[in-house]
């Protein structure tokens, strides 16, 4: 369905009315959201199953978080918003499956930029005795105490009044939850409701 509009959208010989245009939009819109739910959803009951091979290898924290900050600058745009890494030793080392470990940073550090208006999201790194945390902190609209475990549930999402401006669907964190566990991992939240929010991931560290 998504090639097929993209076809027409990008067609120059096909004479598509100014105002059916803006339907196409809306249209490839709506399925780029529904491919998005379906892939989540799979992923997600993939990943409850347990049927989810792990691609294990080293991985430089440093250069993850240099990575994840160039792709995930440009969603930051029309915002007073910056994003940054604050100094990270480069010998941190974790054991994970590359892909995986960068999409629960993807989706925590997407999540920073959309319910963070203006100020910062900066990016942490430390090891501990017996883990490396990785710490996302945002001076967004935060979180209550008492929402705090919810929002890791399957379609969760906290109503505030003001919520219909906040596109998503609310797996975003369920999966998160799931892919630090595979990792034997961790995730924890501390924030300041209407101040900002601190998400800190706990990787055994080698
Ligand atoms: P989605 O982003 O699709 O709504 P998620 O599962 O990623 O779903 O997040 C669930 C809910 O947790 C969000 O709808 C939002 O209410 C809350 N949330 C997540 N991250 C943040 C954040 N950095 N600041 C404030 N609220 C957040």
């Amino acid at each position: 369905v998504i090639g097929f509009i993209e076809i027409v959208m990008t067609d120059s010989k096909s004479k598509v009315k100014k105002s059916n245009q803006k339907y196409l939009e809306t249209a490839l819109n709506e399925a780029k959201l529904l491919k998005t739910l379906i892939d989540d959803l799979l992923d997600l009951s993939q990943f409850k199953a347990g049927k989810t091979n792990m691609d294990i290898s080293d991985i430089s924290v440093k250069d993850l978080i240099a990575s994840l900050i160039v792709s995930m600058k440009p969603l930051t745009k029309g915002k007073e918003l910056k994003l940054t890494a604050k100094k990270i030793d480069k010998n941190i080392i974790i054991k994970g499956d590359y892909s995986k470990v960068r999409r629960i940073f993807l989706n925590i550090i997407s999540n920073a930029i959309k319910f963070t208006k203006k100020g910062d999201i900066s990016i942490s790194c430390i090891e501990t005795e017996h883990y490396v945390e990785i710490s996302v902190t945002d001076t967004g609209i935060g979180i209550r105490s008492s929402e705090k475990e919810i929002i890791f549930e399957k379609f969760r999402q906290i109503d505030y009044s003001s919520r219909r401006e906040y596109d998503g669907i609310g797996l975003g964190l369920s999966i998160v939850k799931e892919l630090v566990e595979m990792h034997n991992g961790t995730i924890k939240i501390e924030s300041e409701y209407g101040r900002g929010s601190t998400f800190t991931v706990l990787l055994p560290s080698l």
